[in-house]
């Protein structure tokens, strides 16, 4: 079996001898973009390339990029745990051509890395292409059909819509159509009773997407029309666990040795096993999904903290903690135990977990203790609430007090209550949360008079409440 180091060194070889510079991993946090927390892609480093607003050095590169998907427009956090095959943070493996090679080479070399190279069975794989779109006036990826048909059969060559299959940074800027590769791991005899083909986009655990190979060429104009662009681009965009689960002949990442050294380890720390009851596989697969989460964070210099990306990263290692309080019974910090063998696995081709292993391990441990000083308290008063409760919705006041006086995050609060079958009235919860800015704005301007001054309206995504993709207004005050 190919482990999984070995898995991503091949991958970056293989494009290396194709003349691709390999890159390092841009940071996961990110500092400098006001429309973006976290690397959610791996083109996100070479945005400024795609836009023409910089000029590359090399015109082909390849890397592994980490990752994390918890806001915004590609929220996974929901699935994570749940489902076998969406994490938080993740490797996506990536080959690029700034203005260099098109639809022929990306395809061609997709598949022979994937077929000759790694040897998947081709009647494992579908692909998609676009299959155009009349009201957009966009038309069907022909080019790339009658490319993908020199390699693969027709019949395993589906169409994709517009949301799947087209990909566009913004309302305006590059974009274009993608062709997705799809892998089919399931038995024989599942085989046999539905088609794969029936199966691929349709969220079945067995029959996954691998491989996003976005052909960018058009430019989408202020006024919605669209323009060849003079340079064509390739961006791709492969999720390597999920490969490491093909290649290693899994049915869940999580059983690929990305993981299964982490799940070994939180057995033994906790004292549970994995595989033998659904609520325990989900706290387990939750807990070593969201280590790996904070850990590159902290890494990249991101502590949690109450406010942007940082309190994203306190709400992920929040939710791994309640996960190991009530599933795994844990009530004292152990999360940060699992750094070791963390850096351990991964410090060859991310170093900084080696040189931060002290401070990630630090501050996670801290964390866990101030969570978990309150979270016992918390947890009985939300269950003194849903007792009490006549309706099945419960009020953001309750859940506001959760958030306020005991560390809750929204979601988690949330989370807690969809799992006893109760809903949160989450206006409710804003209107306190509202409430709170007043009273904290009118407390700053009495107690420091013109010491303060009001310097912007600053929009700000209020991330506490992300989840539901509201922004809340906050004012910032700075001394003068
Ligand atoms: P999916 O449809 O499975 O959610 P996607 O279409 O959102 O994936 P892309 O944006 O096309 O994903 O990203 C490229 C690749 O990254 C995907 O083909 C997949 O292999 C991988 N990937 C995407 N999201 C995740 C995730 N949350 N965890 C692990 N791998 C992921
Ligand atoms: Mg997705
Ligand atoms: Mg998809
Ligand atoms: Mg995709």
């Amino acid at each position: 079996m190919m482990q999984s180091q070995e898995i991503r060194k091949q991958f970056l070889a293989f494009f290396e001898n194709k003349k691709h510079t390999i890159v390092p991993s841009a940071p996961m946090v990110i500092k400098d973009d006001p429309t973006l927390m976290f690397t959610n892609a791996g083109m996100n480093q070479f945005k400024e390339f795609f836009l023409g607003n910089k000029k590359p050095k090399n015109s082909r590169v390849t890397d592994t990029q980490k990752c994390l998907r918890v806001s915004g427009k590609h929220n996974d956090l929901e699935e994570v745990g749940k489902d076998t095959y969406h994490h938080t943070m993740f490797e996506m493996l990536g080959n690029w051509s700034f203005g260099d090679y098109f639809k022929k080479e990306a395809i061609q070399w997709a598949w022979e890395l994937l077929t000759e190279v790694f040897k998947v069975d081709k009647d494992m794989l579908y692909v998609t292409i676009f299959e155009g779109d009349e009201k957009e006036g966009l038309q069907r990826d022909t080019e790339a059909y009658d490319i993908w048909k020199e390699f693969i059969s027709e019949d395993r060559i589906l169409n994709g819509n517009k949301k799947d299959n087209f990909w566009e940074m913004g309302e305006q800027g590059p974009c274009g159509p993608c062709s997705e590769i799809h892998v089919d791991i399931r038995s024989a005899e599942e085989k046999a009773k539905v088609p794969g083909k029936d199966l691929v986009n349709k969220d079945h655990p067995e029959v996954i997407e691998v491989w996003n190979l976005v052909f960018i060429q058009f430019n989408r104009k202020a006024d919605s029309s669209l323009e060849e662009l003079p340079a064509q681009h390739i961006d791709t965009g492969m999720g390597f666990e999920r490969l490491c689960m093909v290649l290693q002949n899994k049915k869940s990442n999580y059983d690929t040795d990305v993981f299964t050294p982490l799940i070994r380890e939180i057995e033994t720390i906790t004292n549970s096993k994995y595989g033998k009851e659904e609520e325990i596989d989900i706290a387990i697969r939750v807990i070593a999904d969201h280590v790996r989460a904070v850990s590159f964070a902290i890494a990249d210099g991101q502590l949690p903290s109450n406010t942007g990306a940082g309190y994203v990263i306190r709400r992920i290692l929040r939710r791994a903690i309640r996960y190991g309080f009530t599933f795994l019974n844990e009530k004292e910090p152990f999360i940060y135990k699992l750094v070791d063998t963390l850096e351990n696995q991964m410090h060859e081709a991310f170093p900084e977990l080696r040189s931060q292993k002290g401070i990630i391990e630090n501050v996670i441990k801290e964390e866990e203790h101030s969570f978990l000083r309150t979270l016992d308290q918390g947890l009985q008063l939300l269950d003194n609430v849903i007792a009490g409760s006549k309706s099945k919705t419960i009020s953001g006041k309750k859940a506001f007090e959760l958030y306020d006086t005991y560390g809750f995050p929204i979601d988690l609060t949330a989370l807690i209550l969809s799992e006893k079958g109760f809903e949160l009235d989450t206006e409710s919860f804003d209107v306190e949360l509202q409430k709170q800015k007043e009273r904290s704005r009118k407390a700053t301007k009495i107690e420091t008079g013109d010491w303060h001054e009001l310097i912007e309206d600053d929009e700000e995504e209020f991330v506490g409440y992300d989840m539901l993709q509201t922004k809340v207004k906050i004012t910032r005050y700075r001394k003068v």
